[in-house]
Parts: structure tokens; sequence; C-alpha cells
């Protein structure tokens, strides 16, 4: 392009940004206000303040197309949930504008609490909101870390605007001088993320009632001087029945013949349109968004399909990761769509909203400088975006410097000794089939290890971690900053280890562990100690509400250059007579909660995980740990979205549970342990790895979960998990026989272990005393009835 010409700008978008501020400002302030130590007021302004910044940064940082309505205090469902009256009765509304009490006791439910005592915080007199009831469900947004409040919907649900919160925050930012585009979550997505209260209910006829809501929303919009809204539509890069396409027809007809002028963007994320594709082209929308950095190559479809004047939104730089694009590769990607459907058509974008990363990496003063320089965070990455419209607008000279810098960045990570470690990668490839094979079968292994063990039937364990109380946080935070030695810090977790030790004896549990006191994270202690991870000072994300999380940045080839668990190993097991378990993480669960390295396969990473875990389990076993356990907690979580892409995933990642545990004798007994999931569909999975014991979280499931592996002929051993652990509650003796005995209806006496759902870290030691002494009681009675 030459650089006289004057062509549009081509427009910037971040689609969605982080809203709990640089510093975790929203964070404070909600836990402030929650504790009772702040108002609404003062809440409300932190908001407001946050909001009123982010605006300011994206449009500092040459982002046109600026969103509103993506800040929420704590959901975007939730808020959506509210916005259209879709508030479960329990909840006490009754009609009128939603009270943030109200809104809270959705997201957290609220606290049985003394009559006349009201809400904690003492600032909502005359609220209704009931006392006691539970938080909505809460559950993972696609195959993000993020979880969102699942609406919940009943059979005479109705829908009613009930919060005009995107038409307020888009009146605040136009203030302010930004006249945004408010995002709203669109309506078939909602819906499909809800579940009904009523069985026979089918979410999707509710649409009908819905829509005219949406309609309402998007017509004060326009009305207020939207020109253009965003309609987050990510439902439509799963598998969908022929009715939900239809439902996305209905929907969006409807919209467009009632609101002809309103031009909708309609983001799509999380992958490819695939089969959808069609559907999304027919939509009377004016613009779409498409996820180029997981599905890349949906775009010439788009093009040789699409109709000429859609506005066609590239999310080019990757929302989900921190690494920072190659600028001068995404400009020959994209130069040519640019030249083919007129600038005017085309906007740049992030893969999905900026929400999956952190803030800002300018905040990170202890990185290696290289590896910072290979990072991007979110006001990074609306840089980088903002740097390309500039190139493609015919301003390439005036961005030389920093399209250079990025090629030079990507240049240095390519060949990097830092990220490249050649007998790591020669160690991988060397790796044969023999090594994720055990010696013998099970059944072979099962004699030997009974025979050493010698253990009661229903041997009874715990998951590995006891309560981590604020003394042992606190003794942590003093050791970080320096304010406790390392030797005062060593001989206090002594001290915590040898007492959970004495007490799990006491209790008479047959199986021990350490209790992790040692652990600040499951996944970061492991990381800490292994090459090619590092971490951030600074780098938070959201969970949900307030709840942050700092995923581990794995950028480089995986090696472990000493033993991480074994010295903890051999101090618990010398307090004790019964067997120890040893305690690992798994390859799979690491990677899956770690921002993952994008310049090799996953199944890649994996692996090298998965070698180094297994030199951890050699080094275990040589100490003389009979039993070592090897959690798996997030390996359904990495399911991809698409059915036809789960068969992959699941193969490499059993092959690398398979790898990290297969390298001990016969009589060493492998555990591995699994979160709440659904095992019925990935049940051959979960076998072929072959695991000696698993134990699962079945509790509040009543033993159904069991099913799957009754159905399947599951051979290997399996503690079903008897009490729920994420309640205060303390089970009774009775109950846990209960649950047992329905575990017995489905599997044979000799496969059952007795546990709890998972690890005891959240509860207090009270509790945990309580609950456990009634579960080795609970053992001891089905031992005799059995
Ligand atoms: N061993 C871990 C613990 O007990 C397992 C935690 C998990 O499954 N999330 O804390
Ligand atoms: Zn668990």
């Amino acid at each position: 392009m030459s650089s006289h010409t004057v062509s549009t700008s081509l427009a910037v978008a971040t689609l969605g940004t982080p809203r709990i501020g640089p510093r975790r400002e929203l964070k404070s302030a909600l836990e402030s206000f929650w504790a009772g130590k702040s108002t609404e007021a003062d809440l409300l302004k932190v908001a407001a303040a946050l909001r009123a910044a982010n605006w300011a940064r994206q449009s500092a940082r040459g982002v046109s197309v600026i969103p509103s309505n993506d800040f929420s205090l704590y959901d975007q469902v939730l808020d959506t949930s509210v916005m259209v009256g879709a508030i479960p009765e329990i909840y006490g509304w009754r009609g009128g504008p939603v009270s943030l009490a109200t809104y809270f006791a959705m997201a957290r439910g609220t606290q049985a609490e003394i009559a006349g005592h009201g809400c904690a915080n003492g600032h909502h007199h005359g609220d209704s909101t009931p006392q006691g009831v539970p938080a909505q469900e809460m559950t993972k947004w696609f195959d993000t870390n993020y979880h969102y409040m699942v609406p919940e919907f009943s059979a005479g649900q109705s829908f009613q605007l009930a919060s005009v919160k995107p038409l307020e925050e888009y009146r605040e930012a136009k203030a302010l001088g930004y006249d945004t585009r408010p995002v709203l979550l669109g309506p078939v997505t909602y819906l499909k993320l809800g579940k009904s209260a009523d069985a026979g209910l089918d979410v999707l006829s509710l649409l009908p009632k819905l829509v005219p809501v949406y309609i309402e929303i998007l017509g004060r919009l326009a009305a207020a001087g939207a020109k253009w809204v965003q309609l987050d539509e990510p439902a439509l890069v799963l598998d969908l029945d022929d009715r939900e396409r239809l439902a996305f027809r209905d929907a969006y007809g409807q919209i467009a013949r009632e609101l002809p002028h309103l031009d909708i963007m309609l983001t799509t994320y999380f992958g490819g349109l695939g089969d959808n594709l069609d559907t999304a082209l027919a939509l009377p929308i004016a613009g779409l968004h498409l996820d180029l950095v997981r599905a890349p190559k949906q775009i010439n479809a788009v093009i040789a399909k699409g109709p000429k004047d859609l506005v066609l939104s590239l999310g080019v730089v990757d929302g989900r990761n921190i690494w920072r694009a190659d600028l001068p590769d995404l400009l020959d990607r994209v130069e040519p769509i640019v030249q083919q459907r007129g600038a005017e058509r085309v906007q740049l974008a992030p893969s999905c909203s900026l929400l999956h990363v952190p803030v800002d990496l300018e905040l990170e003063t202890g990185l290696d400088p290289d590896l910072k320089s290979w990072l991007s965070f979110s006001l990074q990455k609306m840089g980088e975006l903002s740097t390309l419209s500039r190139a493609l607008s015919g301003d390439r000279a005036a961005v030389q410097d920093q399209l250079s810098a990025s090629a030079k960045a990507a240049a240095t990570r390519r060949k990097s000794p830092k990220v490249h470690d050649m007998a790591v990668s020669s160690r991988a490839a060397a790796v044969t089939p023999a090594m994720t094979q055990r010696n013998s079968g099970f059944a072979a292994r099962a004699t030997l290890q009974h025979q050493r063990l010698q253990l009661p039937a229903f041997p009874t364990t715990t998951i590995g971690s006891f309560p981590q109380t604020a003394q042992i946080r606190q003794a942590r935070a003093a050791h970080a900053k320096g304010a406790i030695s390392d030797a005062d810090y060593n001989t206090f977790l002594r001290g915590e280890t040898a007492r959970a030790i004495q007490w799990q004896e006491k209790v008479g549990l047959d199986v021990l562990v350490h209790g992790e006191f040692e652990r600040n994270d499951m996944v970061q202690y492991f990381g800490e100690q292994l090459s090619g991870f590092a971490f951030t000072k600074e780098g938070w994300v959201q969970s949900y509400g307030s709840r942050c999380v700092r995923p581990p940045i794995l950028f480089g080839d995986v090696s472990r250059p000493k033993p991480m668990t074994v010295g903890w190993w051999k101090y618990a097991q010398s307090l004790t007579g019964r067997p120890m378990k040893g305690m690992l993480t798994g390859p799979v669960t690491i990677l899956n909660w770690s921002f993952v390295r994008d310049d090799v396969p996953r199944s890649t990473a994996c692996l090298q995980i998965a070698l180094a875990i297994r030199d951890e389990v050699g080094d275990l076993e040589q100490a003389g740990a009979t039993m070592i356990q090897i959690d798996e907690a997030a390996l359904r979580e990495g399911l991809p979205l698409r059915r036809s892409e789960w068969k992959g995933y699941l193969d490499w990642a059993v092959e690398c549970f398979r790898l990290c545990s297969s390298g001990v004798k016969d009589e060493t007994q492998i555990h591995t342990h699994m979160c709440y999931s659904e095992f019925n569909d990935i049940i051959d999975a979960i076998a072929a790895m072959d695991a000696d014991v698993i134990s699962i979280e079945t509790s509040r499931s009543k033993m159904e979960l069991l099913d799957a592996f009754k159905t399947y002929k599951y051979p290997n051993e399996i503690g079903p998990g008897v009490y729920d652990i994420h309640s205060p509650r303390v089970p009774s003796v009775e109950e846990m026989t209960t649950l047992l005995q329905l575990a017995r209806q489905r599997l044979s006496d000799g496969q059952l272990w007795v546990n709890p759902d998972c690890g005891l870290k959240t509860r207090g030691w009270d509790e945990v005393q309580g609950a456990l002494v009634n579960m080795v009681e609970a053992a001891r009675q089905i031992r005799q009835v059995s």
C-alpha cells in the first residue's frame, strides 16, 4: 500500500476485557463488602472506577471498538439471568429492580442466621432475601478455567427485563466519551448453558419467551445511540442438532425483524464453526467474529460462502494464551483478506474475550527478560492488534519498529536454549510402547500387592491433603517474604506433618498420607521444581467471582533437575509403620492447569511432564514407597468441545498417565484420584489408565457414578468417595454405610476402598476429625456384614 493513500483504518476490537483490575481491585472490594467492612456505595464506586480505567486503557492503546457491559460484579451469565428475570423463587425476588443482596445470594448463597440478625453487612435492611439459601450451581465456561453460574429454569418460567445493566454501562461509557459496542451473551447460548429444575422441560422451548426480552433491551440500547451490539454465541462451535440450529435462525430472525437498523456482531469463539457454518452465515447479522487461532482455516470457507457485505472480525491474537504474536506473520495472513474485503469490512480482534488472560505484563518485574519478551497479556495484546491495524492501514513505516521487535522475539524464542533442551527431546523420542506398560496385568499385580500390604478388606485412606489452616498459610506467607528462615519453616512443616500422621494412626486409618502442608498448590508445587515452567507475580486470571488463579507458564522443554517429593515422603514414612502414599500430581493435570507453550502440540508438552513424573515415581519406589498416588483431577476437564476430537485427546492423555506410572514393579501399587466427573462416556479411557486403585468423587451422586464401572465390568480397585468434602457437615456413620452398601451393589467387595470424595485442605480440623472417625467406623461395620 502506498503511504499517501488515506485508507480507512482497520477497526480493532477486544470483545471483552479482564474486569478484576490490574491489582485485583475488584476482589478486594467484593471481599471487603461481603465481610461487612464496606458499603454497597463503596463497592459500586470501585466497580465504576475499574470500568472507567478499562475504557481509558483500551482507548489509549488504539482499540476502536470498545466493549461495554463486559464488566461484571461476579459473572456475566449470572448478569444475564438477572437481566431477563430468570431468578428462581427461593431467592425471594418479587419483581422490580434486583437488589445486590439478591444478586449475591444467587452467586454465593446466604448464611442461615439467627432470626433478626439479617445480612452480615447490615446494609440491606428491608430486603427480603431469604436466609440459608444455596448458591446457584457453578460450572466451567466451555473449556476454560472460568466458572459461570448455571441458569435455572422452571416449567412455568417467564422472562422480563429486570435489569438494564447493559444500558446503564453503555450510558456510563458515553458520558465518559466512549461510544461503545455493548456485549450481551446471546439468547441461544444462554439457554443452552442453563438447566431445568423440572424434569421434562426442554430449555430451548423457552426461546420464544426469552427473545422479546432481548429485543426490548437491544431496542433500548439502539435508542440510546448504540449502532452495533456484540452478541456472544460460543455455542456455535459446539456439536449442535438441527433443533438448536433452528433456534439460532428463529431468534436472530425475530431480532432482525424487530430491530432492522441495529447491527449485530455475532461472536463465536473457542473453536471453529465447522458444521454450523451455514447456520451462522444464514443469520441476518451485520458481522461475524471468528476464532482464527483455534480454527485458522475456517476463514476460507467464510469468505467463499458468506455474504459479501458481512463484516468479518478476525480473531487472530490468542485470547486464551499469553504468547506474544508474530506480527509480520499475522500481517501476511490478514493482508489478503483486507484487500479482498475492503478495510471497512474487516475488524481485528483477539480470538475470544481477553477475560482469560492476565491484565498487564508490565507488572511482572521478576521474569527472565527473554521469557518476558515472548509474552503478551491483555494490554499488550491490545497493542499488538493496533500495531497490526496501523500496518494494514498504510502506516507500516510508522510501526516498523514494533513489527521488527515482534519478529525478533519470535525468532529468539524459536531458537532459545531456554526453550529447547536436546536431552529432553531425544529422551521423548526414545519412548517405547513397553514403557507405557506395567510388567503384568492387574490381576497378577493385585495378588502381589495384597501379599505385601496385608490390608484389611475395605481399606480406609484419604485423598492427600489435610486442612490448610490459617496458621499454615501465615507461615507460608511469612516464609515467602523472608520473615521466617528456611530452617524454621521446615521445622514448622515437619511438626504439622508429624501431628497429621499421629492423628491418622489414632483414628485408625489403614493407608496414610503426609498431608501436603508443604504445598502451596498441587500444580504450582511441581511446576516450581521442574525446569520449563515460570511463575508470575500478578498474572491473575478470574476463576469465579472474586477468586483468581495464577496459572504457571509452561514455556520450554520440561525436565526434573532433582527429586521433588522424596524427602518429604521419607520423613513421613519414617514416622509410621503403616503404608504412606507417595503423592504426585499427574502430567495431564499439570498441563491442563497451566498456560501451555504453543510452539509444540499439547501432547508433546504432556509427554515431557510425564517423563519427569516417571522419574519421581521411580525415586519414590527406590526410597521404599509401596504405594504412589498420581492425581489426575483435571483429566476430564481437558476434553475438547467437539466429540470428534475426544479420542485424539484421550489417547495421548492416557498414554502420558501410563508412561509416568508404568515404570514400577508389579508389587508397587499405583493410585490415582479424579474429582467429580461423569465417567460414562470416558470409561474406556479410565480403564486404559490401568491404575491399581482409583479414588473418585461419588457421594453426591449416591454412588450412581459407579454404574459406568459396573457396566464396563471395570476390574481394578476403586475408592468411591463416601462423603462430600465440599460441605462442612459431618456425615454420620449410617450415611456412609448406606453409601458403601450402594457401592457394594455395583462392585465386588474386593474392589472397594473407603475414602472421602477429595482432599481435605479446605476443611477445618474439627470437621475432618468427626468425619474420618465416622468413616473408619463405617468401614469397620461393613467389614462385619460382608
Ligand atoms: N491430593 C490432592 C489433595 O488431596 C488432590 C486434590 C484434587 O483432587 N483436586 O488435595
Ligand atoms: Zn479431587
